[in-house]
């Protein structure tokens, strides 16, 4: 059965992201679970997006971010200590 994968662009943004109505359905928290050590500060932060697994590693909600959120996702991805997390903007 053949398979289709679908790519779309995504920007990595390194400043403090603000979102505006336009960017609210595509601006989302992601972790690069290779450099995570799994300390789970992030969930502290940001826990209506990340929960930690039965080892202590971020499971994040594919879910959008919202305005309200836009502070602690910034103070989650300042905070940890790998630079792990960071916020994306798919461009569609
Ligand atoms: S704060 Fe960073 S290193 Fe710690 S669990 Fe979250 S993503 Fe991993």
């Amino acid at each position: 059965m053949p398979v289709t994968i679908r790519y779309h662009a995504v920007s990595v943004v390194s400043q403090p992201v603000k979102v505006n109505s336009m960017d609210r359905e595509s601006t989302r928290i992601e972790v690069d679970i290779i450099a995570c050590d799994g300390q789970g500060y992030c969930a502290e932060l940001l826990p209506e997006r990340i929960t930690l697994d039965e080892w202590g590693y971020p499971i994040v909600r594919d879910t959008p971010l919202t305005s309200e959120l836009m502070d602690d996702a910034n103070r989650a991805v300042r905070t940890c200590p790998v630079n792990a997390l960071s916020i994306h903007r798919a461009t569609r």
